[in-house]
């Protein structure tokens, strides 16, 4: 599939704010704009909704060139990847435009997941919906929305009425009465993210349903799991890219003139580059591998989901600190941009599923032990 024609318009608008977007911490809206006339919200949608019918490659493709750019913009893309193949895992049927919309680029979707009872532990809300009448009622506190107050569709779980254990996914246009942005977001890096913690306290939410009833755990593990995992491992290579060039650049340019010299003739300086460029082209490797995997599922395709975000988090974290050291005290220096990818990188790893809770699984299954 051709893409450099969505692409690169886009990334124009996205490059040209990246860096106002970092120091002000404000919401990229421009470039979300630009994402939304380019068609790439419906990347991966089928066509039959209007969606461009793209797979795991094309999303690797997409998010890691937006990372590179600006690291908040790629994240609210993969949200909203993610929050439109999760509503395309069971779409609401009273609700037909859905779809259509989050493919067409009218609405930006988010996932609306953690819950301080649960932290990162995203498929065991503590929040539970009521029955109400023949209803159901949801009152539900979340704790990190990315997009919060800015996208149109959030797509939120809850615990199950009927059944204690069993999740229910809920997909809330912005204008339900009930929802509401409960704070403020200061992150150290995605500073332009917005986000912010949420309530959802709607009192007839049947309507919003995603999937069965209780139906909520399969599609965290069947789809989200799978789309938001390789997303966020794409958006840290594309970060890395960005810092690996970024430090290439410097170090290359940077002159010691009393022995008429560049920083990158220095041996040391030279080896740490070479490192940051084979960590790099490794796990993109195993980045394309896994996108692979995802597209033509295999035996160790569920390997491959776990494995790939926490190696590429981790990759990001050492390639990002590898630049700090290197570049110096102009990487201390905001003018470098390098110290925005460093920031920007720590956020990944954090995400659920964090990458250490990743290994963990990883550990689990190749150990034959259960994941939950
Ligand atoms: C920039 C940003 C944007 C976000 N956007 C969203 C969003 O749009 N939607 C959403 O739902 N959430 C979002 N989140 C929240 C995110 O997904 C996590 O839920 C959150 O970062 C967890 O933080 P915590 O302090 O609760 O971590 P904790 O759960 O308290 O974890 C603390 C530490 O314990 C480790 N740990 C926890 N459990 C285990 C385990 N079983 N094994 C090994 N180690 C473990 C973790 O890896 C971590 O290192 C966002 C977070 C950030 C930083």
């Amino acid at each position: 599939m051709e893409l450099s024609s969505r692409i690169d318009p886009a990334l124009s608008v996205i490059c040209e704010s990246a860096r106002e977007v970092d120091s002000t911490a404000r919401y990229p809206s421009e470039s979300v704009d630009a994402l939304r006339a380019s068609g790439l919200l419906g990347l991966t949608l089928p066509e039959e909704v209007g969606g461009l019918g793209g797979g795991p490659q094309e999303l690797v493709q997409v998010v890691s060139a937006l990372a590179s750019a600006c690291g908040s913009t790629a994240m609210i893309y993969l949200m909203h990847v993610s929050a439109a193949m999760t509503v395309a895992a069971g779409p609401p049927g009273d609700l037909p435009d859905l779809l259509p919309s989050l493919a067409d680029g009218r609405a930006l979707g988010t996932l609306a997941f953690s819950e301080t009872g649960s932290r990162s532990h995203f498929w065991a809300p503590v929040s539970r919906a009521q029955r109400n009448g023949e209803g159901l009622q949801v009152d539900a506190r979340k704790s990190w929305v990315t997009s919060a107050g800015h996208a149109d569709i959030y797509v939120t779980t809850t615990g199950n009425a009927d059944t204690e254990g069993s999740v229910d996914v809920f997909a809330f246009p912005a204008g339900t009465p009930g929802l509401a942005v409960t704070g403020q977001f200061r992150g150290l890096g995605l500073r332009g993210n917005a986000s912010s913690p949420m309530t959802f306290e709607v009192p007839n939410a049947s309507t919003y349903l995603v999937g069965e009833p209780g139906g909520g755990f399969d599609i965290l593990l069947g789809t989200v799991m799978p789309w938001f995992n390789l997303g966020n491992a794409a958006v840290s290579v594309g970060l890395s890219q960005a810092v690996t060039d970024a430090a290439v650049r410097h170090t290359s340019a940077a002159k010691l003139e009393h022995l008429d010299q560049s920083l990158s003739a220095l041996p040391t300086i030279r080896a740490q580059l070479a490192k940051m460029s084979i960590d790099l082209a490794t796990t993109r490797a195993y980045l394309d591998q896994a996108a692979g995997r995802i597209a033509e599922p295999a035996e160790d395709t569920v390997l491959h989901v776990l494995g790939v975000k926490a190696a590429a988090n981790d990759a990001a974290l050492r390639i990002t600190d590898t630049a700090m050291r290197v570049c110096g005290g102009a990487a201390f220096s905001e003018h470098l941009q390098v110290d925005r990818y460093f920031r920007d990188a720590r956020a990944g790893h954090v995400m659920a599923p964090t990458a250490d809770v990743l290994y963990d699984f990883y550990g689990k299954a190749i150990t034959g032990q259960e994941l939950f």
